[in-house]
């Protein structure tokens, strides 16, 4: 059972520190992987309109699991080429996710896109934020708190300028070889949770095979899994969404282990000699103040 630690938003509402990703999922397989993550005591599901269908079957999943609505922390994501729709994407989302609220609603990427791919330099993601604002404002029924991702140090100073809600959330790549911790700090300073994906480096999880993680996952006796995910809910401030699809590795990847500095130095230390960020979609190329230093 996962560990039932909760971090507080700037709302006051509480989010699990453990919640399940969803992303890059055979059809059929996150509705099963929802049920089986709410019957095993995860209350915390990340989703995202980008994640095709997933939002649907994300619905079905916790239909199926019984845990009431009101017992789970739910997210999902606005799609780049919805920024300029942003009260109606909400609307389909909820749809689409058979329910009347969402716990969580981020602007995925500061990237305005058109439906055909390319960036939209008619839409400023500065308008795009002021309209999921008005629509938490307008319907607190929907929108419980609203918050950004993939935000940089800039971006994020960019937005505090203008914003009249700070974000609850800004969901970032967070692992060894990609700690970002200059934007954890920045966030930290604002009261702004922060959320790591990807926490055993996407697809695959390649850093399960890191000499330093398997020999932590031998002093506790848990798999390697429990060392990357419980490094980010040691980090304060941070929640972590890893995913998966296999019924074992979901209830494996539940248990929190508390790491003393030296393990968490030793890991975060994997950084200095190898940095990859795994998520690196093609539009980040199109920041004008900022994305480079993503890197
Ligand atoms: P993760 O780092 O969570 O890794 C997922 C991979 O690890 C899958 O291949 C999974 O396989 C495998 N895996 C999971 N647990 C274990 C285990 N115990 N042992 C061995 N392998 C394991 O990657 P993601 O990139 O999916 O990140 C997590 C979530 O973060 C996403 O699903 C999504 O919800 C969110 N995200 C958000 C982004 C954003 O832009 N805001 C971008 C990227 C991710 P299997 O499923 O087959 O078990």
């Amino acid at each position: 059972m996962p560990a039932h630690k909760f971090v507080k938003l700037n709302t006051g509402a509480e989010m699990p520190a453990l919640g399940l990703g969803t992303w890059r999922s055979q059809p059929g397989a996150v509705e099963k992987a929802v049920a089986h993550a709410l019957k095993h005591g995860y209350r915390h599901i990340d989703t995202a309109t980008a994640y095709a269908g997933n939002e649907k079957e994300v619905g079905e999943g916790i239909k199926q699991s019984e845990v009431p609505r009101g017992e789970i922390f739910l997210t999902t994501k606005l799609n780049n080429p919805d920024m300029r729709n942003a009260a109606a994407a909400l609307d389909a989302s909820l749809k689409a996710l058979g329910t009347p609220y969402l716990d969580l609603w981020l602007m995925h990427w500061p990237c305005p896109m058109t439906k055909e791919g390319g960036p939209d330099k008619k839409c400023d993601w500065r308008d795009t934020w002021r309209d999921m604002e008005k629509v938490f404002k307008e319907h607190p029924e929907k929108v419980k708190a609203i918050g950004v991702s993939n935000f940089s140090v800039s971006y994020l100073r960019e937005l505090l300028k203008f914003a009249t809600v700070v974000p609850a959330v800004n969901q970032i790549e967070s692992h060894p070889l990609c700690l970002q911790e200059d934007i954890v700090e920045e966030c930290r300073k604002h009261g702004i949770v922060v959320t790591a994906y990807s926490p055993l480096g996407s697809d695959q999880a390649p850093l399960l095979e890191k000499p330093v993680v398997k020999k932590l996952a031998e002093k506790y006796k848990v798999a390697p899994s429990n060392i990357l995910i419980s490094l980010q809910v040691n980090r304060p401030g941070v929640t972590v969404i890893p995913k998966s699809v296999t019924p074992h590795r979901i209830e494996e990847n539940a248990k929190i282990v508390d790491l003393t500095e030296e393990d968490i130095k030793e890991l975060c230390e994997l950084e200095k000699e190898d940095h990859i960020r795994f998520c690196k979609p093609y539009w980040t190329g199109w920041g004008n103040i900022g994305f480079p230093d993503l890197e």
